[in-house]
């Protein structure tokens, strides 16, 4: 997420982590189904929920304001109808055993709201929404359970959602809800898009680019996806999840071509983007948010009291697989690291850990220091892990094969632990040395000997690269990749030909 460009947009709330409340639903229990039809106008939404084997306790919604759009709510019991109220975020059908359906209106007028993260927003003629506003989900003791969700939609309507797909042989898709912990945020949207899948090797991105004021360029948006999505495929020739839903949001003019982006997780991974649809491909190409989002689908979800771990990978590797995809050459992506380096020094207060500046950063607004405190780390990593090893390690070969042992992962991280397993799947004890070293140091990451080692010289304020360093070879090898220099450049009119496309490597995990 690049939290400190959404200061202008957003009142921030607290980043505190909250473990899931309740356990997940496992593959194989009972499967309720729900139909969602929504009308022409993405006004209204009426819901059917049938469930199986049995009634559940209760209905549950997780939005406090879920409440307040729900109109009529109906369980169809004893061949009678029997009204039901939410109390809460809760809709009790106790007592009511043999209810086989429950019918309800939501009214999606009444969530609109213009702030970014309200319930639900416009977006031109389409709907941008959170599924916890209308999603009441069946509870039984205490705990979720699973949902196939199938929707009706009318003429020309689209929905695009997080969920994964689980049946496509009808004539509607029927997505699974239950993997995930239930407080995870998510986003989906109803409107007159069409979804577009971008084949990455195995993976699907999943892209609606929604109704702006003007129009966005759809075929400009596909290949600008499409450009970073094989760029993130570089680092160990594949896409880290096999699925990811990829919204991109008109916004109309901004200061840059994508003013705001984030992650989340709920139900399923996706990158969210809100774009100044306005400006060309270049821009967007050349830009840096959708690497760096992307780079995020390389870890699991994360204790954000960690903050540093997960926003320095991903502001490493924008820079690093930029350069690999033949978007920067070499030496601007090294400048771009060295000019984050410097914005990240320069905010680190003399008195204040990473630990507790991580803690603080969106009130105090100190997020240089944690992004690129994290992506100093992120290079210490890998030029240690290549050092050792003679380039057999990598920090790439680490995540590769976290990728293979824990990707798509459905709960949360600590940073202690992520660390911990990137040591056993590399080795070495690198990732828990840096963690403790660095998590409760008042200073910045020193970088002078790895810049000797490396050969980078930024001493005269513009970055230089001298190939008679000793770990030269370790310095181009982390902007080649592993198959060396590339020829691709930015995407063309036709698409450019990836050899991930066609040659996947399979980096299998060792387990030493
Ligand atoms: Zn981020």
């Amino acid at each position: 997420m690049t939290w400190y460009r959404a200061l202008p947009f957003l009142a921030l709330g607290v980043m505190a982590v909250q473990a899931s409340i309740y356990p997940v639903p496992a593959l194989g229990e009972s499967v309720h189904r729900y139909l969602a039809r929504v009308d022409p106008a993405l006004g209204e939404l009426h819901v059917k929920a049938c469930f199986a084997p049995d009634t559940p306790d209760a209905l549950v919604a997780f939005d406090e304001r879920a409440a307040q759009y729900l109109d009529h709510a109906v369980a169809h019991h004893q061949s009678a109808r029997h009204a039901l109220r939410a109390r809460g975020t809760e809709i009790s059908l106790h007592g009511l055993s043999d209810v086989a359906c429950v019918e309800y209106q939501v009214s999606l007028d009444r969530a609109v709201s213009t702030s970014r993260r309200g319930p639900a927003i416009r977006v031109g003629r389409d709907l941008l929404l959170s599924p916890d506003i209308w999603l009441w989900r069946p509870f039984r003791r205490g705990a979720p359970e699973a949902i196939e969700i199938r929707f009706d939609l009318p003429a020309g309507v689209n929905v695009s959602v997080p969920w994964p797909v689980v049946d496509t042989s009808g004539p509607q898709a029927i997505y699974r809800v239950g993997g995930r912990p239930t407080d995870w945020p998510a986003r989906m949207a109803f409107g007159r898009f069409e979804i577009t899948e971008i084949p990455v090797g195995e993976a699907r991105l999943r892209l609606a680019v929604l109704d702006g004021q003007p129009p966005a360029d759809r075929e400009a948006m596909r290949r600008w996806v499409e450009a970073g999505g094989k760029a993130v495929a570089t680092l160990y020739g594949r896409f880290p999840i096999p699925s990811v839903q990829v919204l991109v949001m008109p916004i109309g003019r901004g200061r840059e071509p994508v003013p705001w982006a984030e992650v989340m997780r709920g139900g399923g991974d996706a990158v969210h983007l809100y774009v100044d649809q306005t400006r060309p491909l270049e821009e967007f190409v050349a830009d840096w948010t959708l690497a760096h989002e992307l780079s995020h689908l390389l870890h699991p979800r994360i204790d954000s009291r960690d903050a540093w771990i997960y926003e320095g990978l991903a502001s490493y590797y924008q820079n690093v697989l930029r350069a690999r995809a033949g978007l920067l050459p070499p030496t601007t992506a090294w400048s771009e690291l060295h000019a984050g380096f410097q914005r990240g020094l320069n905010a680190t207060p003399p008195d204040r850990t990473l630990a507790q500046v991580t803690e603080t950063m969106a009130s105090d607004g100190l997020f240089m220091r944690v992004y690129w405190s994290g992506a100093a780390i992120a290079l210490l990593a890998d030029t240690e892990l290549r050092r050792r090893s003679r380039g057999r390690l990598s920090l790439d070969v680490a995540l590769a094969r976290l990728q293979a042992c824990c990707l798509p992962s459905n709960r949360w991280w600590t940073g202690p632990e992520l660390m911990h397993e990137l040591d056993r799947l590399s080795g070495t004890n690198v990732f828990t040395t840096l963690y403790r070293h660095h998590v409760h140091s008042a200073r910045f990451p020193d970088l002078r000997e790895a810049y000797r080692q490396l050969g980078i010289d930024a001493r005269s304020g513009e970055v230089k690269l001298r190939d008679d360093a000793p770990l030269a070879p370790i310095r181009r090898a982390i902007m080649q990749g592993p198959d060396g220099p590339r020829q691709a450049g930015p995407p063309g009119p036709g698409g450019s030909a990836d050899p991930v496309d066609s040659a996947p490597r399979a980096v299998s995990p060792s387990r030493g």
